[in-house]
């Protein structure tokens, strides 16, 4: 589903990032990728959702080499990826149902087929009492599940989670895994970075350990070891 070849991201400032990663993530695994901070997780990630590109090696997702495609085409990339961001990403003028929808819509999918999609995404999260709030109206917890509803409202293959726990208290922060282990279990993918010792351990998911932009460990029970 996922396979990186020989990537490499060097930043202009000199910054190797990533260096000489190989991995594949095969369809419906839940993948966490763990290491120090400035290890290289987030460019990871970002380079599998095209945020940002390697300057060596070569990366496919769903069969697709995304060395070749073209900024027109990246659009039709995410509709297969969906991404949950630390910070949440809403958008604070629209309401819960509209931050929900907003992919949707942007996507052109007709008014009848949204109206029917929203409710379920809602219910799925816990949130349909919440349609009509606004973002500043939830708590963190609760915001973490709209950014995970519009995330997986478009039905993606694959579900990248940057640390999104990272903003929250152990409760909430377990809740939200829940949540991903469930959305895993209906068949989507999922990578995530975490820092959550307890988490790691706890979920007996495969562990991806990075060092300095190398893959330092690969377990496929993992424990969190930095
Ligand atoms: P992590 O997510 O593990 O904290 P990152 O992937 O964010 O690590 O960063 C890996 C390394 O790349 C760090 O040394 C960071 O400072 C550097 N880096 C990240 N983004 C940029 C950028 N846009 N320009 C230069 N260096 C960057």
């Amino acid at each position: 589903m996922i396979y990186f070849e020989k990537v490499t991201r060097e930043y202009p400032n000199g910054t190797t990032a990533l260096k000489d990663i190989n991995l594949h993530i095969k369809p419906k695994e839940f993948v966490t990728i763990v290491g120090t901070s400035g290890a290289g997780k987030s460019t990871l990630l970002k380079c599998i959702y095209m945020d940002d590109k390697p300057t060596h090696g070569k990366i496919f997702v769903g069969g697709v080499d995304l060395t070749n495609l073209k900024k027109s085409d990246i659009p039709y990339l995410r509709r297969k990826i969906g991404v949950v961001f630390q910070d949440y990403k809403l958008l604070p003028q629209k309401t819960i149902y509209e931050n929900a929808a907003f992919a949707l819509e942007a996507a052109g999918m007709p008014t009848k087929e949204i109206k029917n999609r929203v409710p379920k995404i809602l219910q799925l999260v816990g949130l349909s009492s919440k349609a009509e709030s606004f973002p500043n109206e939830l708590s963190g917890g609760e915001q973490q599940r709209v950014g995970i509803a519009r995330a997986v409202i478009g039905q993606p293959k694959i579900l990248i989670a940057d640390e999104p726990t990272g903003n929250l208290d152990p409760k909430n922060a377990w809740e939200i895994i829940e949540l991903l282990l469930k959305i895993n279990q209906y068949g989507t993918t999922v990578v995530m970075t975490t820092h959550n010792r307890e988490i790691v351990n706890a979920i007996k998911k495969r562990v991806i350990t990075i060092n300095q932009g190398r893959v330092a460990k690969d377990q496929e029970i993992g424990r969190y070891a930095i």
